[in-house]
């Protein structure tokens, strides 16, 4: 049995989570108890306990912890990708990477850590200086979703608390053992009691009494745009201040003078890669008229190659979606695009493999309107509609005629595409000839329109969250 991390101390609760492996349904990953009201009550207290300290340690301090954090994560990589792939069904390498790459941001924020800056601005007035700083908020409180299990806590656990603040962590209910694993590892390098906290539960519970409470002075939030919507809500009644991460309709154009085998790649890995289950996956892909039928026999050929199978298996490039809900809404999505006139000329189907799991294998449809619901609604999962377009013009419109803005990609062999792209797409990401995707780590991470609410994530740009002027 995992316990939640409360003030310093592994407590159960009541209620009890059990992970499946989504590769293999009759293995289960761990049991997990699932924090009361009361003992949330407690970690939220103990974080506004323990904030007054925690703001006055020097950077250099958090920055020491937070480096060992980041360097024991990196040296059990291999052990943590394996737990995340049998928890969230990405492949082996990608689980891998991630776990890496959590490490890799604690450590880059232990040196953003000490590098926090202040102005001091000339004087108005004889005798009167006038400095800014920058503060800790106080008690953040960390709602996290399923698809990047160790990533995402950790490009908000560590600026939280690299700027000084305390946090409480809510993990989404599938993945409880990647947030254990995360817990116990931060459990062990020092820092005090009360600074982090890990309450395990359902979102309309634990996640919800974290938003309602007035002691959590801001609330970081990646999830779907849903469950946005109503966590911006509640953190306005009360004026929390609040940052946002949600869904993506992400374009990825290839235009007639692309490279026909690299837009093949970037749209193989933008559309299928994590099982299509990340926000920034490129879900349209909007082709010009001359590459159009080359692109999608090229791409019906290298999705030919895909082998969709165990997350835990070497050979597996696809793992499976992360559960039977999931699952089904890509099954949901292949009838509503069938209906509303789009061709599926590949994938699609749910796959038997050796062992029972949730198998769907990648899915392209061609002949595709940007007003079907396809092409305007989130999928999550490894569905992608070609869109056929005239021009680059057509293609930037088609592009921008979407309510979501956090990632878009171009291939072209055009600086004055490419350039153009860059800033007339409305979103927070541009690639040009890469996969759409996140923003390496020292990036600024976010989106635009009905994506991202409030200041970017990652990157130096975090602190702009997680500190006060
Ligand atoms: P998904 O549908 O992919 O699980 P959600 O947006 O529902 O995505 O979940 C993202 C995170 O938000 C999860 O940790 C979930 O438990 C949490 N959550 C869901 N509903 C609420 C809520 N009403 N208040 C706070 N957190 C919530």
């Amino acid at each position: 049995m995992h316990a939640n991390y409360i003030a310093g101390h592994w407590v159960e609760g009541d209620g009890i989570t059990r992970n499946i492996n989504p590769s293999d349904t009759s293995d289960v990953v761990g049991v997990y108890t699932q924090a009361t009201l009361s003992q949330v009550d407690d970690a939220i207290a103990a974080a506004e306990a323990a904030a007054p300290a925690w703001g006055s340690t020097t950077a250099l301090q958090r920055a020491d912890m937070l480096d060992a954090i980041g360097t024991e994560l990196i040296a059990r990589k291999d052990e943590l990708g394996r737990l995340l792939a049998r928890e969230e069904g990405k492949t082996l390498a990608e689980a891998t990477g991630e776990a890496w790459r959590a490490g890799t941001i604690f450590r880059f924020f232990a040196a953003e850590a000490v590098r926090l800056r202040g102005d001091r601005l000339p004087q108005l007035r004889p005798g009167v200086d006038v400095d800014i700083t920058r503060e800790p908020v106080g008690v953040v409180g960390l709602i996290t979703p399923w698809n990047f299990p160790l990533a995402i806590p950790a490009w908000k656990i560590a600026p939280a608390l690299a700027f000084g603040n305390t946090v409480v962590l809510k993990p989404a209910e599938l993945v409880p053992g990647c947030a254990w694993a995360l817990a116990d590892i931060i459990s062990r390098h020092g820092v005090p009691p009360g600074v982090f906290n890990l309450t395990m539960g359902r979102g309309t519970v634990v996640g919800q009494a974290i938003l309602d409470d007035p002691r959590v002075a801001a609330i970081s939030f990646t999830g779907s745009a849903a469950t946005g919507k109503r966590i911006a809500e509640a953190a306005m009644r009360r004026l929390a201040k609040v940052q946002m991460e949600m869904g993506g309709k992400n374009p990825l154009v290839i235009l007639d003078d692309a490279d026909l085998d690299r837009a093949v790649d970037c749209a193989v890995q933008g559309s299928f890669f994590s099982t299509g289950q990340r926000c920034t996956a490129s879900s349209r892909l909007i082709v010009q008229r001359g590459i159009h039928d080359r692109f999608v026999s090229a791409m019906k050929t290298r999705m030919d190659s895909l082998r969709t199978d165990n997350a835990l298996l070497p050979g597996t490039d696809i793992g499976p979606v992360v559960d039977a809900r999931q699952l089904q809404q890509n099954e949901d999505y292949l009838r509503i695009g069938r209906d509303e006139g789009a061709t599926l000329v590949h994938g699609g189907e749910r796959l038997r493999r050796d062992t029972d799991g949730f198998y769907f294998s990648p899915a392209l449809f061609t002949d595709c309107d940007n007003s079907m619901r396809v092409c305007r609604e989130e999928i999550f999962g490894p569905v992608a509609a070609v869109i056929l377009v005239d021009s680059y013009e057509e293609a930037l419109a088609v592009a921008n005629d979407t309510e979501y803005g956090l990632s878009a990609g171009i291939c072209t062999g055009s600086l004055k595409h490419a350039t153009h792209f860059k800033r007339q797409a409305q979103v927070g990401l541009v690639t040009v000839n890469c996969p759409t995707a996140g923003a390496d780590h020292h990036a600024a991470f976010g989106g635009r329109k009905g994506s991202s609410y409030g200041s970017r994530e990652q990157g130096t740009y975090a602190a702009e969250f997680y500190t006060t002027v």
